[in-house]
């Protein structure tokens, strides 16, 4: 039985909100001005007091709306799915399962925070939310989501990926988003960029500068963010709920959880509601894997400080694992993965040695998304490929020692807008 389903009368009807679980209470963000921590106010110019509540609750369980229960009908639950013909291929005793996230809209993870926020925004009277994309899944599923709930949607995407991937602005403009290049002359922060650097490829920190100021001088208009902050991580928890329900259908658990990390969020999402064992209920040995890039090693390499979350300076500060607000990554195929920082509940569980951290070069990323991709049909995002690398690690691992392990990895994303990347590799055009 390869797929596992979940029926959607079984579907999660709340989040899990690890924060109370905490080993420690979360560092509170910092105002960028005053280095003063910021309140409810400070954030209401450009979030959804329901949102602004959501980062800070200490409720375990949080209810997921009526209408956004509806709006994941469109594609969740999603499905599970045992990779048998893998494990035969790999020749390993540990079982591998994964959770696979391109069944939605858009193709990743994203939709699951983007159908929420977007949910939220409309309720609080909001007629239009700006974000920042990169590689444009994040900009794709919040231009989904705002279609979906009748809303305008502005998206800043980095200048390097608005010119070279052309297929997600087109998606974008297809749910009636407008797409715009960064950094770009529409904002302040992207002039004084453009002023220091008339060339530069942009970033994501760039167009989050931009985004941002956008929504705090409209009034109406309202920003919101595809991964790092509580929230976000909180609404991804929807396929840790699923998966840990699909698992029990086949009486199964895993020892070792892996999710490639840009932001954080699907690997909090895939992790948490398993964490909470590990945290609450005695479930010690429970291994959490987050893998990131070399070239962007927030977590492996970064220091743990406080940072802004964009280039600018303009949003608070957040104590997080960060290669610094001005680090530009250099432009490998994973753009999702491309980001300085890191969430700060992923970065806690991390410095505190809950979860583990780990990094890869791009050639055997690509390596093993080939393999995955041979074997089980399903090309797989450059992001997810990240997780892929190390399950097969693990595999080879319990192949040497002769361990059964069951294995469960979140397949964030498919790679169907990524084909550049791959004929780059089969050229052997690829480096690290
Ligand atoms: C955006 C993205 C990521 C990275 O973001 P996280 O917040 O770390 O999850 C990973 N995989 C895919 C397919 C993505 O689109």
């Amino acid at each position: 039985m390869p797929i596992i389903n979940l029926e959607q009368k079984d579907a999660p009807t709340h989040y899990y909100n690890i924060i109370p679980d905490l080993p420690k209470p979360l560092s509170p963000p910092l105002h960028p001005a005053t280095k003063k921590p910021i309140g409810p106010d400070d954030l209401a110019a450009i979030f959804p007091m329901e949102l602004i509540k959501q980062e800070v609750s200490m409720e375990s369980k949080i209810d997921i709306p009526e209408e956004v229960q509806k709006a994941y009908q469109i594609y969740r639950p999603s499905p599970l799915i045992r990779a048998s013909r893998l494990e035969k291929e790999l020749d390993t005793p540990a079982k591998i399962y994964y959770k696979y996230e391109g069944v939605s809209p858009t193709g990743s993870h994203k939709p699951n925070t983007a159908i929420a926020q977007a949910y939220y925004n409309k309720k609080a009277g909001i007629k239009k939310l700006t974000t920042e994309t990169g590689a444009g899944q994040w900009g794709s599923a919040l231009s989904f989501a705002c279609n979906l709930f009748g809303l305008e949607c502005l998206v800043y995407m980095v200048k390097a990926s608005y010119d070279q991937k052309p297929y997600r602005r087109i998606m974008m403009n297809i749910f009636g988003a407008e797409c715009v290049a960064s950094p770009s002359d529409r904002t302040e922060s992207g002039r004084k960029i453009l002023a220091k650097d008339p060339n530069t490829p942009g970033s994501l920190g760039m167009a989050i500068s931009e985004a941002v100021e956008e929504a705090a001088k409209n009034d109406g208009t309202n920003y919101s963010l595809g991964s790092v902050l509580n929230h976000v991580l909180l609404h991804q928890t929807i396929i840790g709920l699923e998966a840990k329900k699909q698992l029990e259908k086949v009486g199964d658990y895993p020892d070792i959880i892996i999710g490639c990390h840009g932001g954080g969020s699907n690997f909090a999402g895939i992790s948490f509601p398993f964490l909470r064992d590990k945290l609450k209920n005695g479930k010690k040995n429970l291994r959490a894997i987050a893998v990131e890039p070399k070239s962007c090693p927030s977590l492996t390499e970064g220091r743990y400080d406080y940072d802004f979350g964009d280039t600018v300076g303009l949003t608070p500060l957040l104590l997080m694992f960060t290669l610094g607000h001005d680090f530009v990554p250099p432009p490998i195929h994973a753009g999702g993965l491309r980001y300085h920082g890191a969430a700060p509940i992923v970065s806690l569980l991390h410095k505190e040695k809950v979860i583990e951290a780990l990094a890869y070069d791009q050639l055997p990323v690509f390596e093993a998304a080939m393999k995955f991709a041979r074997n089980q049909g399903i090309i797989p995002a450059p992001e997810s490929a990240h997780a892929i690398k190390a399950v097969f690690d693990e595999a080879e691992k319990c192949k040497q020692s002769g361990e059964e392990k069951t294995i469960l990895f979140n397949l964030s994303g498919h790679g169907h807008f990524d084909m550049t990347a791959y004929q780059d590799f089969l050229a052997g055009k690829l480096s690290n």
